[in-house]
């Protein structure tokens, strides 16, 4: 197969400067992105400049480096909304991640709408960020969770989800896209049959961020979350976007200095949105990160990444279904650039060290999805997971890779 000529994957490369290393004395081969991405030069430089010329607490200077930061915190939450086209900017917050962001959904919308026997409906594709802290809430507030079974390619049971509904269910929450399978969810019906019932729904962005187009509006999502570091930002960012008439009715899940109107000690008033779930010094450096890695995205285009990514996916689904013995986990109709796989006889753990060993970074285990392993019986899969940076040489190092290994363990 050839590389799609428009889009030129080369000069993208030059941009991430640690793909231009050798491990192991073999070249780097970066097959791990759906655990996080690598950062763009422009990302990395945003941040050592903030370090180097204008780091300040932001919100509440009046010299100019704060005030100079706090702008640009703001432009960097305009940027986010731009991005996920989200109706107004105090409907973006920003967190240290979706792990963060469920949490504090979780919690805040918790506090003010589950009480005792309501229920809460996530899926069987979910990664522990996504099932936690729902069983949280259900020990908290004696609530139910119920899991919508998916079938044997990893799709998400649409007849048993619709029977699922009842009065008593108060929340929908699932990922948008799957982190093990790569399984793209048909989350527009799915939402437009929880809003029939007035069932708000949160999505997991962490895996979709990155992948393709996302419009909160169109998908009309109550809730969406996602990870910087999962879109060639910075560690410890991320987004909370919530809709407006939720996020004013939910309370703050975290109390402290920035979240507040006024404070006697008899009683507070609480900040406007979004500051109102912003308690504390954000990270406003990788806020400002995040925005840059955005920019970078939009640069280079979702469109274009996402048909590279597909081609990218059909030339390593066909090479590794050429291999006896391998199995892909997830094989359902719309998915992203993930390939989960075993081969028979061989653990994934020593199928990921020999790859390792030559050059190629993969990852092994659960993914964080126990239950969704334990759906297919198996204690995990190797992961192989592309980006906008990676190259179909590598697919096919990939797979010359695994019949090396295959012949090790034979
Ligand atoms: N949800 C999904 C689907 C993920 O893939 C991940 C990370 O792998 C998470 C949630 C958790 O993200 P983080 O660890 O950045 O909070």
């Amino acid at each position: 197969m050839n590389q799609d000529v428009s889009y030129d994957v080369s000069a993208i490369r030059q941009d991430f400067p640690i793909l231009n290393q050798y491990v192991h004395n073999k070249p780097l081969s970066y097959l791990d992105n759906a655990a996080t991405t690598q950062k763009p030069q422009t990302v990395i430089d945003r941040v050592h400049k903030i370090y180097a010329r204008q780091n300040s607490n932001i919100h509440r200077g009046v010299h100019f480096l704060s005030n100079q930061l706090t702008e640009e915190y703001e432009q960097a939450r305009e940027q986010v909304r731009q991005f996920i086209n989200a109706k107004h900017a105090r409907e973006v917050i920003f967190t240290s991640g979706t792990t963060h962001s469920i949490n504090a959904i979780a919690y805040s919308f918790g506090e003010k709408y589950i009480h005792e026997g309501d229920e809460v409906i996530i899926t069987g594709l979910e990664h522990h960020a996504n099932i936690v802290p729902w069983q949280a809430l259900r020990e908290r507030k004696n609530a139910r969770l119920k899991v919508v079974p998916i079938n044997d390619r990893g799709e998400i049971q649409m007849d048993a989800y619709e029977r699922m509904i009842s009065s008593k269910t108060k929340i929908i929450a699932l990922s948008h896209i799957s982190n093990s399978l790569g399984t793209i969810n048909d989350v527009k019906r799915i939402i437009e049959v929880a809003h029939q019932h007035n069932i708000p729904v949160l999505l997991d962005g962490a895996q979709s961020i990155q992948h393709q187009q996302v419009d909160v509006q169109d998908m009309d999502c109550d809730f969406y979350v996602f990870s910087g570091h999962k879109v060639y930002g910075p560690n410890g960012t991320g987004v909370l976007y919530g809709k407006e008439k939720w996020l004013e009715e939910m309370p703050p899940y975290q109390t402290g200095g920035e979240m507040i109107q006024k404070v006697t000690f008899d009683k507070t008033t609480y900040n406007e949105l979004p500051l109102k779930f912003e308690a504390g010094t954000p990270n406003y450096v990788g806020a400002i990160g995040m925005a840059e890695a955005l920019r970078y995205v939009e640069k280079t285009g979702i469109q274009a990444i996402a048909r590279h990514e597909s081609q990218m996916l059909r030339h390593a689904t066909q090479k590794l279904q050429e291999i006896p013995g391998l199995t892909i986990y997830g094989t359902a109709e719309r998915k992203i650039s993930v390939l989960s796989f075993l081969i028979d006889g061989i653990h994934h753990y020593d199928t990921g060290m020999v790859l390792d060993k030559m050059g190629i970074a993969v990852r092994t285990g659960h993914h964080c999805t126990e239950p969704l392993m334990n759906h297919f019986g198996i204690e995990g899969t190797v992961r192989a997971s592309f980006a906008m940076y990676n190259t179909l040489d590598e697919i096919d190092q990939l797979y010359h890779a695994l019949l090396k290994v295959k012949q090790m363990f034979s």
